[in-house]
């Protein structure tokens, strides 16, 4: 017997499920499409019986510089992507890997939250969360094409992104190569 057609309704469940609580987490639509293997149609009615209203439109505007604009974005991706990075080639299907990203922005979100000492920055983010779950989703992409690298710091030992792209090389350490000014921003240390 043929299963053509038939629908696995399982899967199509933990789709639905995946769906909603990339939504919740602040993932944009078209995010949420490609994790879930869901037609948009499909994602903007989850998140219309979830929230009695339509989903914000469009994507973040794509920053492949967002790392360096400051040393606090460079230590939240550095610490996202130390969750995550490990597990980016294991998963076996969409699904799988949009649980696995699902849970490492979770894990994200509650060590960034325990922050006792938040630079001026964090504090103007909601549970100190600088990292928005579309940046995370775009810093991935970036490190899958290799446009982004892992480096260990030789004075602080932490690791961290680096910008590795053809051409250009950031690496300065967020932790060690900064300074903060008399407004309490955290800058990169000059390299001039
Ligand atoms: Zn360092």
């Amino acid at each position: 017997m043929s299963n053509a057609g038939f629908v696995d309704l399982s899967k199509f469940g933990a789709e639905l499920m995946l769906a909603e609580k990339l939504f919740a987490l602040g993932a944009r639509t078209h995010m949420v499409c490609h994790l879930c293997a869901i037609s948009r149609k499909t994602a903007i009615r989850i998140y219309k019986i979830a929230n009695q209203e339509s989903p914000k439109k469009g994507l973040l505007p794509w920053d492949d510089h967002w790392i360096i604009r400051s040393s606090v974005n460079n230590l939240h991706a550095s610490i996202f992507l130390g969750i995550i990075h490990g597990h980016l080639n294991c998963a076996t299907s969409n699904v799988e890997y949009g649980k696995q990203f699902v849970n490492a922005y979770g894990l994200y979100c509650r060590v960034v939250a325990n922050n006792s000492k938040p630079s001026r920055r964090e504090q103007n983010f909601e549970n100190f969360r600088v990292l928005d779950i579309n940046r995370a989703w775009q810093i991935i992409q970036q490190f899958k094409t290799l446009e982004l690298g892992f480096t260990v710091c030789q004075k602080c030992k932490a690791r961290h992104l680096i910008v590795n792209k053809k051409d250009e090389l950031f690496d300065k350490c967020p932790i060690c190569e900064t300074w903060t000014d008399s407004t309490g921003r955290r800058r990169w240390i000059s390299s001039t």
